[in-house]
């Protein structure tokens, strides 16, 4: 195999964060019919010129082609439970979810539960991921061994859960550090790995949990963190109850060294102002999971308050909850719930958020996220339309962000056709 590729097709990727609510912006960078070259997983040239000799030529003139997408919350034992009926939260896991992750105890069915999910990842046009396997070690070792086969970047960890989890599901502060410390020690830095210290949520640990969990942290200030945060009101009642010193949920975490700017919290719902200018504070993000947040009934997230505040926000698909890997119907979900609060999410915004700025707010822009040389060659090419509806709407549409915009909601894993990981292809369709 030739290890200088370079493609061609419409490319699109951001120089700077897009101002809300303008369809035109100085961030977007649209390269319509240019070659992307990459030399050894690396992106070293974007031009309107084709390649001279040396170079494996890969013709994709008249599809779009975006950096990989970047889901910064997902489950990988949950593509078992995607789409289960009738439950909020906290019945959702009692009734689909916990029963379901047991069964990643089993290294066999943790191995093909890892293929599985990163599989589907690629599938649907995403090449990184931030990610719950669940609290058995095997199920970490198995998600990142499946990922380095892939040649991934991967930020995960083993689930951390004490309390108020089923037998089976839990772990005990002692046998936890040292899963997590063997853990850390055999995957974090190695290739495109990286190690988050991983509580499921304040609920299923007990506080000397947490304290283990932070002091993690802060021994190598490398690591992620991530966790839930603020989903559900029940939720947020239940973790008063149980952390009554705690200002807010937001602070659970702050007073036991958890919110820092390697923290991914997912939802981030109920937050009050307080807990808005402790995100900025921190640097941590938010990972805004919009078609969860609908599925659960969880409610619907204050993007316009938290870009305000000043907290950074990026996109994920949060399955099992959300009911789908694809980042297009993410999108098109983030969409809608903005609407209902009267703002405007521009194509340009969810994308960012969804590529470069993701990358910025892991500390991985250096790696992923846009075009820039030097960047690893993470890159999805997407047909513009799927299916007639789709098509005659393109074809009427008037500028860039109307078109791009029509396609990110219209669209979904139907519409991909290559993916590639480090330079690789990973994932192929051909009619
Ligand atoms: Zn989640």
């Amino acid at each position: 195999m030739n290890a200088r590729v370079a493609i061609r097709g419409d490319l699109l990727d951001f120089t700077a964060e897009p101002p809300w609510g303008e369809t035109e912006s100085t961030a977007v960078r649209f390269r319509p019919d240019h070659w992307l070259l990459a030399d050894a997983g690396r992106i070293v040239a974007v031009q309107a010129d084709a390649p001279g000799e040396g170079w494996q030529r890969v013709d994709q003139s008249g599809r779009l082609i975006l950096p990989g997408f970047i889901d910064t919350h997902v489950h990988s034992p949950q593509l078992d439970v995607i789409a289960s009926y009738g439950t909020e939260l906290l019945d959702w896991l009692n009734t689909y979810t916990f029963p379901a992750e047991r069964r990643y105890a089993d290294a066999a069915e943790a191995e093909a539960g890892a293929a599985r999910f990163l599989d589907a990842l690629l599938a649907h046009g995403t090449s990184a991921a931030v990610v719950f396997p669940t609290v058995h070690k095997v199920s970490c070792d198995s998600l990142f061994a499946a990922a380095q086969q892939r040649g991934m970047r991967l930020v995960a960890g083993k689930v951390l859960m004490d309390r108020h989890a089923p037998d089976g599901l839990r772990d005990d502060v002692d046998q936890a550090e040292r899963d997590c410390r063997e853990l850390i020690a055999r995957w974090h830095g190695r290739d495109r790995l990286a190690y988050a210290v991983t509580v499921r949520f304040a609920p299923t640990s007990t506080p000397e949990q947490l304290a283990m969990a932070g002091r993690l942290c802060a021994e190598d200030p490398s690591l992620y963190m991530q966790t839930h945060v603020a989903e559900n009101r029940d939720e947020v009642r239940w973790v008063h109850e149980l952390f009554p010193e705690a200002r807010s949920y937001l602070d659970v975490y702050a007073r036991a060294g958890l919110l820092h700017a390697r923290s991914v919290l997912a939802h981030g719902i109920w937050l009050d102002d307080a807990d808005r200018a402790a995100l900025r504070e921190s640097g941590a993000q938010i990972a805004h999971s919009p078609s969860s947040n609908l599925f659960l009934g969880s409610g619907l997230f204050d993007w316009r308050a938290a870009e305000a505040a000043g907290a950074a926000v990026s996109l994920a698909s949060d399955v099992g909850g959300g009911t789908s890997l694809s980042m297009l119907r993410t999108i098109a979900d983030a969409y809608k719930i903005q609407a209902m609060a009267g703002q405007r999410l521009t194509a340009w915004k969810a994308l960012h958020a969804a590529t470069r700025g993701a990358a910025r707010a892991l500390g991985l822009d250096h790696e992923i996220g846009s075009f820039e040389a030097g960047r690893c060659a993470d890159l999805c090419v997407w047909d513009w339309a799927a299916g007639p509806v789709a098509e005659r709407r393109l074809e009427v549409a008037r500028g860039l962000h109307e078109k791009v915009f029509a396609w990110l909601t219209l669209g979904d894993e139907r519409n991909l056709r290559r993916t590639w990981v480090n330079g690789v292809e990973r994932y192929r369709r051909d009619d």
